[in-house]
């Protein structure tokens, strides 16, 4: 792994392994033995050696860093009232969305009540405070994006009995998880489901594993605005390795098919603004060009190259060493376009390459 290659230690570490190496030479040339004068023969067995050649100045995962690049001021967001905790967004006719800049719901006010989708636990104590700001009708609707608790955790606070509408998939996942907080769907579908509530329409639609089985599509026509949750991030990196895609070509084929829909805003779950159809397809440009380097960087890496000759009976070690140059190779093919593009660039990039350098490797 490539954890301490950049640890602060390091430095002063060699500095004084080469001091004491000064007496050791001497006293080896005394004694007529060779001395490995390598920084890899100082190291002990399983320590940080040497960098790889071409090391990114970026750090690696697992290593601290003083200070993150910085976000642009474009993707700060608007600021978040601290007295109320969130801030609310008119996305078209009675379409809202909420968020705390780290998280977002969506909730659509109807004649007789209001459908909301997700409520993760760290919005939900406010979600209702938000509704009631332009809405007194109860809740009568809940749509589970998917099954994660981060954004579904909250809905079992939000009390009454909603009717709960979900992928099939959702509720099978639900159903292992016996988590009280994320209450069963009383709905269920598999490839489309139309909800309509007095004259507002969800069209919710499932298109396969991408971040997790039975994540979905909600599109809401007349406000033509689509929520996709942990697939696309407006402004950002996506979170790590693919938003933690359970498939990783899934992921790719989804965020393509999400740049050909009709929405004209995006709602993401994350972030703290909603997003436009630009946001989807720079995310897209810069996941093929993270795929076109790893797949490069897989078919000119000579395997073994740069590794301790003692090591080559360990196939563990051999890929590790592999894996970890074609991956110092990705970041260094795509950081120059798009380190200064992407709010957060630094803090995932490693692991985009890592997942990518995998996926291309085994799926
Ligand atoms: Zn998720």
């Amino acid at each position: 792994m490539l954890q301490h290659k950049h640890a602060p230690w390091r430095a002063e570490t060699k500095r004084s392994l080469r001091s004491g190496m000064i007496g050791v030479v001497a006293l080896a040339a005394c004694l007529g033995h060779a001395i490995p004068t390598t920084a890899q023969a100082q190291a002990r067995p399983g320590e940080a050696g040497t960098a790889y050649k071409g090391m990114p100045s970026l750090a690696p995962i697992g290593a601290r860093v003083d200070q993150n690049l910085p976000v642009p001021s474009s993707e700060v967001g608007p600021a978040v009232d601290p007295a109320k905790g969130y801030r609310l967004q008119e996305l078209g006719r009675g379409l809202y969305m909420v968020t705390d800049n780290a998280y977002q719901s969506i909730f659509l006010t109807h004649e007789t009540g209001v459908i909301v989708v997700d409520a993760p636990p760290s919005l939900a104590p406010r979600l209702k405070a938000a509704i009631a700001e332009v809405s007194s009708k109860p809740i009568t609707h809940v749509v589970y994006s998917h099954a994660h608790v981060d954004h579904a955790g909250g809905v079992g606070s939000l009390g009454g009995r909603p009717v709960i509408i979900a992928h099939e998939e959702t509720k099978r996942l639900l159903a292992r998880a016996k988590d009280p907080n994320r209450p069963l769907p009383t709905v269920t579908f598999k490839d489309r489901y139309t909800l309509k509530a007095g004259g507002q329409v969800l069209e919710l639609s499932y298109h396969g594993v991408a971040h997790q089985p039975g994540n979905i599509f909600i599109y809401a026509p007349e406000q033509k605005t689509l929520m996709v949750v942990d697939v696309v991030f407006p402004g950002w990196m996506p979170w790590r390795r693919f938003a933690l895609a359970q498939d990783v070509p899934g992921y790719f084929e989804q965020v393509a098919q999400i740049a050909k829909m009709p929405f004209e805003t995006f709602v993401g779950g994350h972030v703290s603004r909603v997003g436009t159809r630009a946001d989807v397809v720079t995310q897209l440009e810069f996941m093929n060009d993270v795929k076109a380097a790893a797949a490069n960087a897989l078919k000119t890496t000579a395997f073994g190259a740069e590794m301790n000759p003692v090591d080559q009976s360990n196939p563990w070690a051999g890929f590790d060493n592999y894996i970890d140059r074609v991956v110092v190779q990705c970041v260094n093919t795509v950081s120059p376009k798009w380190q200064p593009r992407l709010a957060g660039y630094d803090v995932y990039i490693w692991d985009q390459c890592f997942a990518m350098e995998q996926s291309l490797r085994i799926d």
